[in-house]
């Protein structure tokens, strides 16, 4: 096995020529890719990473681009900042469901980024961070007492997973796959209603469901629908998403093109990240918001964290302890906030708790300010929701809820 300092002429990524062994590689590189390789960067500048993507970038990735504060936040951490200069954000949020609706500010403004610009920025930044980039699909992953093996030709003291839904190198680790999301995205011309706004409307079926338009703040609306797969039904098709995209926002769909879909792996508190030299972030680790579908932040998190971990184990003289410091991490960061989220996914299964969440989000800029949170980043079930939600399910007296005042 090569070891750790070998520098063999081997494949070339944008144009240099590149040792066969890195202290790391990642596969994929999105969000969660990008911000590995970003993480382990800044905590070592000296460190040999190596990204493979099977795409060249830009490319597209279905995704509604919501992109929530804190991601710029935990970026900005590893010195990426200026990201969304250039976009205009959207700050009002309109929830929605059978004819009840609430609409704030947001306490921060959210982003809505094409993957297409946000994803090549990502990658860019950890290029000028010092990570080699190669466009190679990985199809095979071997563990050896010393390295992990890719393909038989690509060897690293550590692999992250970053590769995905669909992750190879999740399947390679043998760890099942877990709870799953399907959802389609277009893009269409915004209507005027829903200028500067990010608008969801929840379903009548299949918990958590959802169609949302997205105003990307340049004339164009990131629009979709989306619902939670079950092993007991047949997976909705193309027709039928479409269909019920239309059924809850009538006419977004009007003049839209590009439309891709893509499965969505939706986080439980039950899954634990694995020991080792093979660490799993992102879509790959199955973090998803089981109530909001966005998966960003998480991505950014596990793969800021992994790289850290990665450049932590490596300075005990240990990279095999990778796996088991990012598991550390990742549960401190996001544990009670995935038990949270699980908790508040099945308690939206009941039309009423939606109900009773919506008017009580109009009722108390609190309970929605927390609603956001628990559905974009780090938040809790707080004092706050719990509340507001018993207040509403015992005495449901208000009237159908709209609020467009920014206090
Ligand atoms: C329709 C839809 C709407 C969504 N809306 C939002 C939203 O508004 N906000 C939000 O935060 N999240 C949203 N999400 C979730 C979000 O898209 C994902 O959580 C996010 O992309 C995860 O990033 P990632 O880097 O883990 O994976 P990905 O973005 O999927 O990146 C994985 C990368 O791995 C590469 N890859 C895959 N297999 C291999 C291989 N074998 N070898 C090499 N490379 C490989 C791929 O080319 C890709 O570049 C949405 C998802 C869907 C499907």
């Amino acid at each position: 096995m090569a070891d750790e300092t070998s520098t063999k002429a081997g494949p070339t990524a944008r144009g240099r020529t590149a040792p066969t062994h890195w202290d790391l590689v990642v596969v994929g590189a999105g969000p969660a890719g990008a911000a590995t390789a970003l993480g382990a960067l800044y905590a070592d500048p000296e460190l040999r990473v190596l990204l493979l993507d099977r795409a060249d970038f830009p490319r597209d990735k279905a995704c509604g681009d919501g992109v929530a504060p804190h991601v710029l936040d935990l970026l900005a951490e590893v010195g990426v900042t200026g990201l969304v200069e250039d976009r205009a954000p959207a700050d009002r949020l309109h929830l929605g469901r059978g004819g009840m609706a609430v609409e704030r500010r947001m306490a921060r403004p959210a982003w809505v980024v094409p993957r297409r610009i946000l994803d090549a920025r990502l990658v860019d930044a950890a290029v000028a961070a010092g990570a080699r980039l190669l466009r190679h699909r990985v199809r095979a992953l071997r563990q050896h007492a010393d390295a992990v093996v890719l393909d038989g030709e690509i060897s690293a003291g550590v692999v992250v997973g970053a590769d995905g839904a669909h992750s190879v190198v999740r399947r390679a680790l043998g760890l099942p796959r877990g709870p799953m999301a399907l959802a389609l995205r277009g893009y269409a011309p915004v209507a005027s209603g829903r200028r500067g706004a990010l608008v969801i409307e929840f379903g009548p079926r299949h918990q958590p469901s959802y169609a949302w338009s997205f105003d990307r703040g340049d004339g164009r609306a990131n629009i979709g629908y989306g619902e939670a797969l079950h092993r007991d039904r047949p997976a909705p098709t193309r027709a039928q998403l479409l269909e019920r995209l239309e059924a809850l926002l009538p006419g977004a769909a009007e003049g839209a093109e590009h439309w891709v879909g893509h499965h969505l792996p939706l986080s439980t508190a039950r899954r634990r990240s694995p020991a080792g030299r093979v660490l799993l972030v992102g879509d790959a680790a199955g973090l998803v918001n089981p109530l909001t579908g966005e998966g960003i932040y998480y991505a950014v998190a596990t793969g800021i964290a992994a790289g850290r971990a990665v450049v932590a184990a490596r300075r005990e003289g240990r990279p095999e302890r990778a796996g088991e410091l990012h598991a550390h991490a990742t549960r401190r960061i996001l544990l009670s906030h995935l038990r949270h989220t699980a908790l508040a996914a099945r308690l939206a299964r009941s039309a009423r708790v939606v109900e009773a969440a919506l008017r009580a989000s109009a009722a108390d800029r609190h309970v929605f300010d927390d609603i956001v949170e628990l559905g974009l980043a780090r938040g809790r079930l707080t004092p706050a929701i719990a509340f507001g939600l018993a207040r509403e399910l015992v005495a449901p007296t208000r009237p159908p809820a709209r609020d467009q005042g920014p206090a």
